[in-house]
């Protein structure tokens, strides 16, 4: 364990074997340890400074039937709604106030918003805030769209792979998604030039530490500049409504792994982590994460984009309380940092 450890923290590449001895080799001490080294090489690349990220959540309608997912097409119990570009441009204000230089535009796959419609809420947040980045989070579209979203303005995309094991893959979704189709949106956004996020669920049903070896291996290769990592939480209109949740003690062994594997990576303490434990994006970042997004959406929809049971959006999760975040990150020796924040890879 301490040779995969070492050769982990020193940029060697492993083995999807290696990978999968390294997760099963998770003991509290191992954690600890793993947690160090990553907790430090966070601070080599980023100092004391914690990225932060205004996320607007601005559709709930979706068109996908993926089954972990609270805001699935066939949730009937959603009250759904969208935000029009006037509601949009005052929470960037708000935002852009409080100190917020990226904005995160997240939503379901809905068709209503064409790409002429993105295209002008892109760009008029970038001509009303040119020192701000945006990140898209909206799920597959064609390479065409991508391009049209990055000409308007859009710097990155989140777009989790959810899990690199094709099996995995179709036991989470309905068979018209595909991870093939994932994995190459992912390509196309990189090759357009966007900074690019992955990720998964940390577990998600029918997980297996292989299929985690599995995920590793391919951010290993794909080296992307952001990965999104957060327990399942089941949500009570899906199938998956009596799964169990993952654990906040796996999801920090992996953060600290991705943070060793990727050290320039951007890397947030998920409100899905903060979900299942008080402390939980704290210790997020004590395990390696980097980046906070707090809730930055109209206060009137924030109960509705439940993609997962109990989720937060008060306290520390809503953009307007950055100074109970401050006071947080302050005992654990942190900062929040006021700029766009983008992958020190570019
Ligand atoms: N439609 C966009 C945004 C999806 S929501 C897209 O397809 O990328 C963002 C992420 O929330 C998803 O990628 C998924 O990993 C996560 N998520 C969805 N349901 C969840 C649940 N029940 N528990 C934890 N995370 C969940």
């Amino acid at each position: 364990m301490d040779k995969l450890i070492n050769w982990l923290s020193s940029g060697e590449m492993l083995t999807k074997s290696e990978f999968k001895d390294l997760i099963d080799g998770y003991t509290p001490e191992n954690a600890e340890k793993l947690a160090f080294l990553a907790n430090n090489k966070r601070q080599q690349i980023f100092s004391n400074n914690i990225y932060i990220r205004g996320l607007i959540e601005f559709t709930n309608y979706c068109k996908n039937n993926c089954y972990y997912c609270g805001i699935r097409r066939d949730n009937k119990n959603v009250s759904r709604y969208r935000l029009t570009k006037e509601d949009i441009l005052p929470c960037c204000d708000k935002g852009y106030k409080l100190g917020f230089r990226t904005f995160v535009l997240q939503g379901g796959e809905d068709n209503f918003f064409t790409d002429d419609k993105l295209c002008e809420i892109i760009s008029e947040i970038k001509n009303l805030y040119p020192d701000c980045a945006v990140t898209l989070s909206i799920g597959e579209r064609t390479l065409e769209s991508y391009q049209k979203l990055f000409n308007a303005g859009a710097d990155r995309y989140l777009l989790r792979h959810e899990t690199a094991n094709d099996k995995h893959y179709s036991s989470l979704h309905p068979r018209e998604l595909t991870l093939s189709n994932r994995i190459k949106c992912l390509e196309n956004l990189k090759s357009i030039g966007y900074q690019v996020g992955c990720g998964f669920m940390v577990g998600s049903p029918n997980q297996t530490n292989e299929f985690l070896a599995e995920d590793l291996y391919f951010l290993q290769q794909f080296r992307p500049h952001m990965v999104g990592i957060g327990p399942f939480i089941p949500q009570k209109d899906t199938p998956f409504a009596n799964q169990t949740a993952g654990t906040l003690e796996k999801t920090l062994y992996l953060l600290s792994i991705i943070r060793l594997m990727l050290p320039d990576v951007l890397l947030p303490a998920t409100t899905a982590l903060g979900t299942i434990h008080p402390k939980g994006r704290e210790m997020g970042i004590l395990s390696g994460a980097n980046v906070i997004m707090p809730n930055l959406s109209p206060e009137i929809v924030r109960g509705k984009y439940t993609l997962y049971d109990n989720k937060l959006y008060t306290g520390d999760e809503a953009a307007e309380n950055l100074k109970l975040l401050r006071e947080k990150l302050k005992t654990i020796n942190c900062k929040v940092y006021i700029g766009r924040g983008d992958s020190p890879k570019i």
